[in-house]
C-alpha cells in the first residue's frame, strides 16, 4: 500500500492549485451576492483544460485516470474560493460528459464530447422532476416515438447549469412505469433544439454563481441518434454512472475542507482575546482537531475510491460513504470555521458563511445523504431500507 502522490500528481497538483488562487474566484463575494455566473471564470477553466480532465486525450481532454481527476479536483476545490464555480465545473463533467464517456458511441462522442471537453459546449443533466425526487423511477417526462426519432414532452427542476447549459442528458419515460426499471431511457437533448425552453431561474441559498433552472421540453424532436444507451436501458444508463458523480463531485470539498482548516488555524493563532491567543483555548483548538481528522478521513476514503475506480473495480460501497462522508464533513467544518471567527465569520464579506451556505447544499444534490444512507445499508444486506430509488 502506498499512500504517497507521484512526483507528476505533486506538480500537478501544485499548478492547479496555483492556476486557481491567482485566475478563479477574484469577485466571488460579488457574484455570490448578484447570483452571476462568472463567464470568465469559466472560459480560464476552459483554456487551463478543467473541462476535459478526465476525458480520454482521443476526444481533446487530458485523460487523467480516476485517481488523478481526484487528486486534480481536490486541488481546484482547495485553490478555487468559488464553490458555485466549481459546482458548475463538476456539473458540466459529472453530469454530463460522463455519461457520453462511458455510454456515448463513436459518433456521439464525436458531436458532444469533444467540445465539451474544450469548453465549448456546456453540459447539465436534467433527471428530477417535480415528483421524481429520490424517487428517479417517477420520472413523468415522455419520449414517444415519432417517425424516425422521438418527442419529448415534460419539465425538468432543480437543473444546475440549466440557464447555460448547451448539451443536456436528460431521463425521459419510454414506457409505462409498470414496466419495471426498463421504462427509462436517456438522451442528449441540445438547448437549441426546437420546444426546449429554461422556464426559470431558480435562486437558492448557497452556490449562487452556479445557475439552476426548470427546463421544459413541448413536443421537441430528438432524433434516435441521441438516444444514449438502448431504449429502455436509462436506470442502467443512470445507475452505472451515477456512482462517478458521487465520488468526484466530492473531492474539491476535501480542498475546501482543507483551505477552511488552515484559515481556522491562522486564526485560531492571532486572534487574542483575554489576553491570549483563542487557539489556547479548548473549546477552539479541539475544533481545529476535529477538521484534520475529518480532513484525512474525506481524502482517504476518496482517494481508495479513486483507486477502485483506477483499477477497474467496484466502487458502489466506498463511494455512496465518500458522498454521505465528505458531504456531511464539509458542513461540519464550514460551520466550525464559521464558528471560530466569531462574528467576522458571520459578516457577508469574509466568506465564512458563503462556505456554510455553499456546504449546505452536498447533503442533498446527488442523492440525499438520507438516501444514501439507505443504499448503504442494502448494499450491507439489510433490506427495505430503501424503496425504488437509486437517486441522483
Ligand atoms: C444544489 C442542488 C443541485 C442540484 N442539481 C441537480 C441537477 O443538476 N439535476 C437534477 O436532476 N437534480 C438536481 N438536484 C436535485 C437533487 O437531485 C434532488 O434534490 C434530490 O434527489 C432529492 O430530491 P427532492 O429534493 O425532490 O427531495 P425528496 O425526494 O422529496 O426528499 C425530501 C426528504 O425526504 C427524504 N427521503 C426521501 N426518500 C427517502 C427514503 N427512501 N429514505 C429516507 N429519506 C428519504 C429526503 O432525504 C429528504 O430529506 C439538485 C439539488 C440541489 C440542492
Amino acid at each position: 500500500m502506498d499512500f504517497e502522490l507521484s512526483p507528476e500528481q505533486r506538480r500537478l497538483r501544485a499548478d492547479i492549485v496555483a492556476f486557481a488562487r491567482a485566475e478563479l474566484g477574484q469577485q466571488v463575494a460579488d457574484d455570490d451576492q448578484a447570483g452571476r455566473f462568472p463567464w470568465a471564470d469559466w472560459r480560464r477553466c476552459a483554456e487551463f483544460g478543467v473541462l476535459g480532465w478526465p476525458i480520454p486525450q482521443e476526444y481533446g481532454g487530458s485523460g487523467f485516470d480516476p485517481l488523478t481527476t481526484v487528486v486534480a479536483l481536490e486541488a481546484l476545490g482547495y485553490g478555487c474560493r468559488d464553490n458555485g464555480l466549481v459546482f458548475a465545473v463538476n456539473n458540466h463533467l459529472w453530469g454530463c460528459a460522463i455519461y457520453l464517456m462511458l455510454h456515448g458511441t463513436p459518433e456521439q462522442k464525436e458531436q458532444y464530447l469533444r467540445p465539451l471537453a474544450a469548453g465549448s459546449l456546456i453540459g447539465a443533466h436534467a433527471l428530477s422532476e417535480e415528483q421524481a425526487g429520490s424517487d428517479v423511477l417517477a420520472v413523468a417526462t415522455t419520449a414517444k416515438r415519432d417517425g424516425d426519432g422521438y418527442r419529448l414532452d415534460g419539465s425538468k427542476c432543480f437543473v444546475s447549469n440549466g440557464p447555460v447549459a448547451d448539451v443536456f442528458v436528460v431521463m425521459a419515460r419510454t414506457g409505462e412505469r409498470t414496466a419495471g426499471q426498463n421504462h427509462l431511457s436517456a438522451f442528449i437533448v441540445t438547448s437549441d433544439m426546437p420546444g426546449v425552453a429554461v422556464r426559470r431561474e431558480l435562486p437558492k441559498m448557497g452556490l449562487r454563481t452556479a445557475p439552476m433552472g426548470e427546463v421544459s421540453f413541448d413536443g421537441t424532436p430528438v432524433p434516435a441518434a441521441n438516444l444514449l444507451g438502448a431504449e429502455g436501458a436509462g436506470y442502467r444508463v443512470f445507475a452505472s454512472t451515477i456512482d462517478w458523480e458521487r465520488a468526484f463531485m466530492f473531492a474539491p470539498q476535501v480542498g475546501a475542507m482543507e483551505r477552511l482548516l488552515e484559515a481556522s488555524i491562522r486564526h485560531a493563532r492571532s486572534r487574542h482575546q483575554f489576553g491570549q491567543a483563542i487557539g489556547g483555548f479548548q473549546a477552539v483548538s479541539h475544533q481545529v482537531a476535529d477538521m484534520k481528522i475529518r480532513l484525512e478521513l474525506a481524502r482517504t476514503l476518496l482517494y481508495k475510491v479513486g483507486w477502485l475506480k483506477r483499477e477497474g473495480r467496484l466502487a458502489l460501497l466506498e463511494t455512496t460513504m465518500a458522498k454521505v462522508f465528505v458531504s456531511d464533513s464539509l458542513v461540519q467544518t464550514a460551520q466550525g470555521a464559521m464558528t471560530i471567527h466569531g462574528a467576522r465569520g458571520y459578516l457577508a464579506g469574509d466568506g465564512f458563511e458563503r462556505e456554510l451556505r455553499d456546504a449546505l447544499g452536498g447533503p442533498i444534490y446527488g442523492g440525499t445523504n438520507a438516501v444514501q444512507r439507505g443504499v448503504l445499508a442494502e448494499l450491507l444486506g439489510v433490506p427495505g431500507a430503501l424503496h425504488g430509488s437509486g437517486s441522483r
